[in-house]
């Protein structure tokens, strides 16, 4: 099973290493003929504004967006999650808008620009290690949207169907289960096609 990672800016070497050491095999996406080759995506974080930009400029927006269209798993991280997001509070507008969410950019203030803390993930058993950096959070979800994890009565991490997303960083930490749980995702994505 390969899974993908969009690296056209941010962490991609580290997203890389999690999920082969969830089992699959990574491959960095530089084009978008790339994307046949692999049964899951994932898209860094990083600055959403800049990697907005490159993937209009490389063909990127629509080529994922068929991608979603074929059921195939996307795992969107920080810049990654608002890039997916069907809305961006404040008005500015979207990118792939796939995900029925509202997400808030640098949504938790200069004070606490970058922090690390346990969090709960549900379908996850032991507190998943979360790396915030000047991170985003989900306002508003659709009817289809499961919560996965609340932190100070905010959402960070949610899944819709085939999309899943996170406002923190699981790549910079040496815990890989929410890679896991993606891989997880793409396995069950394959099993259901056959
Ligand atoms: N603040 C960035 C943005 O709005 C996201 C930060 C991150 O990916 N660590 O795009």
């Amino acid at each position: 099973m390969k899974i993908g990672v969009l690296a056209l800016q941010g962490a991609v070497t580290e997203h890389i290493v999690s999920i082969e050491k969830a089992g699959a095999e990574g491959l960095p996406i530089k084009r978008v003929e790339q994307l046949a080759e692999v049964q899951g995506l994932i898209i860094p974080g990083g600055e959403s504004t800049t990697i907005g930009k490159l993937m209009r400029k490389y063909g990127f927006i629509e080529a994922i967006r068929d991608f979603a269209g074929l059921g195939k798993p996307i795992f969107g991280t920080c810049a990654g999650m608002i890039v997916l997001a069907k809305r961006i509070a404040g008005g500015e507008p979207g990118h792939l808008e796939l995900m029925d969410i509202t997400v808030a950019r640098n949504a938790f203030g200069r004070q606490r620009e970058s922090f690390e803390c346990d969090l709960e993930v549900k379908g996850i058993n032991e507190p998943v290690r979360a790396v915030f950096i000047r991170a985003p959070l989900i306002n508003e979800t659709g009817p289809n949207v499961d919560v996965l994890t609340v932190y100070n009565d905010e959402i960070v991490t949610a899944r819709e169907g085939n999309l899943l997303v996170s406002s923190f960083h699981p790549e910079l930490t040496e815990d890989y289960r929410l890679h896991q749980y993606f891989a997880d995702m793409v396995e069950a994505s394959l099993a259901a096609k056959q």
